[in-house]
Formats: structure tokens, C-alpha cells, sequence
């Protein structure tokens, strides 16, 4: 059997297979030397990727989003389509959210001896890792939700294009000048449109390329991770911890979405999963949503069959703004660390304080950059906002990696039944000729 031929979640699983059986079994018995110059060399591998996915992001939104408003009309067009994303956007971050808050309550991983609560603590203010990422953290407040709004509307395009946190401005931009290119005499509007075709055209094209090496790229972005990860770190209360947030994402992921496939979508979840496989497993990977944009891009046109126009306009936005793992994933940590505080003898949150907690994660999770870690920040802004100290962050620093990995396949995965959700509300057949 020949690995190239196999479809690629099949060689993307083949090489998430291969890095767990180096990263366990062969790189711990190697000298330090060696083990220490293969991951620097797997890690250079991995970067190699993800610097080309990046490469491609800025172009590949601004043509995609361009080329797809354009089409859509007029303004009205423009209008209703992002009605509906929007609507879809707000719906399963609040279904996401609230999923979370069940679960953490019912779960209850904080609910703990005060002297275990203590310990962890402690040890989350102290822990050294948590040093470079307080410096990052510090000084945040409520005040930023509103700075992710300003972002909307950069000042700069320019420099917001350079800025991997403010791809949200680029997405503005691009739908302005999508639009408005409709107003444009026919011309002109022609001129405008075959270029911003043609240049899409050149990004897929650039794009396809870059993904046939995704099983080498994603081979060197998880040895090291699985290599650095010491397994025994994570047992006891940490260990409930990580249960309860995976137990919540595979609820969202498979009740609360395919639920919206399979009702409002009209499209069978098991077969969006197997088509979307490749998506999952390179979010995974990369724990990075706008990493996987040219990716969701592709797969979501070339295997759900959705129109470019659809997912020209919801997938960069959905990308940046819906980030459904993550506002569960900031709910779940803060009422965690809530329920530390509370085991020794610290207030409790009151169920006011939680509602508040489920508003401000689910207005952050909009400005969460979608980059690796991007909601270390966000959680940040809130613990201050409900009277919890940003030192305790440090507790969940061992898991934010793999959870990371998690979280964002659920963040890519909303977006791509989005896309398949509003493609058939505008009566497109998702599916209809792959079927
Ligand atoms: N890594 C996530 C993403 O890219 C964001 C986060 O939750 O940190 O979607």
C-alpha cells in the first residue's frame, strides 16, 4: 500500500500515530543529545508548515472574502447572509457556554479539600512557566472587551493585516470593499471582479500545494509536544479538570452540532465528520484556527460542496470571531479556579457572578485571536471582573497545550456547520454532488 494515495486524514492520523510512538517510545531512551537535536529538527519541521499556512492566510482572506461579497449583490445580499452568521455565531457560543457552565457545576473538579485547593494555588502563582505568561496578562481588564471592537475598524489596514490578533479589521476591510465594488459601472465592477477571481483562484491553487505536506507538518508540531508533556503532571484534581472540559466539548461537538447539521443543516453529522476529517485533525495540530483557514477553506468547497460565495464570507469571519471550544473552555477554567477559591474558605461565585462570567467569555471569545493560547488572555480579563486574582492562571498551564488542541478542532468545526448550515438556508444543496 502506498501512504501517498491514502486520503489525507488517513496520512494525517498515520503521522499523529507515528509522532505518540517516537515521542513515547523512542526519544526518552536516546542520550540527551540526540533526543534534544531530533526535536529541534521535528520542530523546524512543523514551524516550516505553519509559516506557509501563514503565509497564505492575509491574501487568501482578503481575495476569498472579496470575490465572495462581491457576488453576493448588493448590500442587501451582504446584509442578510451576515444576519444569518451572525445569528448562527451568537446561538452556538451561547449553546457552547452554557453546555460549560452545566457541566462544570455538575462535575464540580475544584470542589476539593482546602488543603489540596491551597496546594494548587500555591503552586499555580509559583509555577515558573507561568512567569513569561503573566507579563502578557498583566494589567488586563474589563475595559479590553471594548478594545476588541475598536479592532473592527483598524486605523491601519496595514498594520493590522501584519498583526496575526487583528485579522478581524483585515475581515471588515475586505467586506467593505467587497461590497462596494457592486457599486462600481459595469466596467470597472468587471475589471475588479475578474481580478479578485483570478487572484483567488491562485491562492487555492497555492494552498493545495501547501496542505499535501500537512502529515509531514503536523508530524512536527505534535512530536515535541507529546515529547514535552510529562503525563504524570496530570493526575488528581488537574486530571478532573481536563475531564470536564473534554466531557463539555464532545457534548457541544456531538450532540449540540450535529443536531444543528442534521436539523437546520439537512446534512447527516456522520458524514460532515468524515468529510471535515482532515480540517479536525490539522486544528488539532496546529491549535491554531487561523493557521487551518486555508485548509477549512478548501475542504469545506471542494468536499460539503458549498458555494465559494458562502464560505468566502463565513469561514475567515468564523475563523476570527466564532470560537465556540474557547468561550466554553473560558467559562470552564474561571468557575474551576472559583470553585478553588471557594474550597478554602474563600467567597463563593453567586449565580449572578456566573451569568457574568458566561456574558464576558462569550463577548471575549469574539477578539480571542485564533492563535495557540490566545485564551490564556481572555480568561484574564475576566477572572479581575469577578474578583478572582490573574495569578491563578497559573493552575491550568500544565493542560492549556492539549486543550488548546482541542478546543480549537471544536472552534474550526463550528465554523465549517456553519458554513453547510447557511449554505442551505439559501437554498445551495450542501453535499448534493459528492453524494
Ligand atoms: N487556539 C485557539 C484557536 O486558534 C484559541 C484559543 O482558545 O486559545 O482557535
Amino acid at each position: 500500500m502506498n501512504p501517498i494515495k491514502w486520503k489525507l486524514h488517513w496520512q494525517i492520523l498515520l503521522s499523529l500515530v507515528l509522532s505518540t510512538f517516537i515521542a513515547g517510545l523512542i526519544l526518552p531512551h536516546l542520550s540527551e543529545d540526540f533526543s534534544d537535536f531530533f526535536i529541534h529538527f521535528f520542530s523546524f519541521l512543523g514551524k516550516f508548515f505553519m509559516n506557509a499556512l501563514k503565509m497564505v492566510i492575509v491574501p487568501l482572506i482578503v481575495a476569498s472574502i472579496i470575490s465572495g461579497v462581491m457576488h453576493l449583490g448588493t448590500e442587501k445580499g451582504v446584509g442578510r447572509m451576515g444576519f444569518k452568521t451572525f445569528l448562527y455565531y451568537s446561538l452556538s457560543g451561547t449553546f457552547s457556554v452554557i453546555v460549560g457552565v452545566v457541566i462544570v457545576n455538575l462535575i464540580r473538579p475544584g470542589v476539593v479539600t482546602p488543603e489540596v485547593a491551597a496546594a494548587m494555588l500555591g503552586t499555580g502563582a509559583e509555577n515558573s512557566v507561568s512567569q513569561g505568561l503573566l507579563e502578557k496578562v498583566e494589567g488586563r481588564g474589563a475595559a479590553d472587551i471594548f478594545k476588541i471592537f475598536l479592532r473592527m475598524f483598524p486605523s491601519n489596514i496595514v498594520d493590522a493585516a501584519t498583526n496575526n490578533g487583528h485579522l478581524l479589521g483585515v475581515i471588515t476591510f475586505s467586506i467593505l470593499f467587497g461590497a462596494f465594488i457592486g457599486r462600481l459601472p459595469t466596467d470597472h465592477r468587471e475589471t475588479q471582479q475578474k481580478f479578485w477571481d483570478s487572484t483567488q483562484s491562485v491562492m487555492l491553487k497555492l494552498t493545495d500545494c501547501i496542505i499535501r505536506f500537512a502529515p509531514i507538518g503536523v508530524f512536527g508540531l505534535v512530536t515535541p509536544v507529546i515529547y514535552d508533556t510529562n503525563l504524570g503532571d496530570l493526575f488528581g484534581t488537574l486530571a478532573w479538570f481536563l475531564l470536564t472540559v473534554l466531557l463539555a466539548l464532545c457534548v457541544h461537538l456531538f450532540i449540540n452540532l450535529s443536531l444543528v447539521l442534521k436539523l437546520v443543516g439537512k446534512v447527516s453529522p456522520i458524514y460532515h465528520f468524515k468529510a471535515m476529517a482532515p480540517v479536525l485533525l490539522t486544528a488539532f495540530s496546529t491549535a491554531s484556527s487561523s493557521a487551518t483557514l486555508p485548509l477549512t477553506i478548501d475542504t469545506v468547497k471542494e468536499r460539503a460542496n458549498v458555494s465559494n460565495k458562502t464560505c468566502s464570507f463565513t469561514l475567515p469571519l468564523g475563523a476570527t470571531v466564532n470560537m465556540d471550544g474557547t468561550a466554553l473552555y473560558e467559562c470552564v477554567v474561571v468557575l474551576f479556579i472559583a470553585q478553588l477559591y471557594a474550597a478554602t474558605g474563600q467567597v463563593a461565585l453567586s449565580v449572578g457572578d456566573q451569568l457574568l462570567v458566561v456574558f464576558l467569555a462569550l463577548a471575549t471569545s469574539i477578539g480571542v485571536a485564533g492563535i495557540p493560547a490566545a485564551s490564556l488572555v481572555a480568561i484574564a480579563v475576566i477572572l479581575p471582573a469577578v474578583g478572582l486574582p490573574i495569578e491563578a492562571i497559573g493552575v491550568v498551564w500544565l493542560t492549556d497545550r492539549i486543550l488548546d488542541m482541542c478546543r480549537t478542532s471544536v472552534n474550526v468545526f463550528s465554523d465549517t456547520v456553519g458554513a453547510v448550515v447557511i449554505a442551505s438556508t439559501e437554498g445551495e444543496r450542501p453535499y448534493e454532488s459528492v453524494n
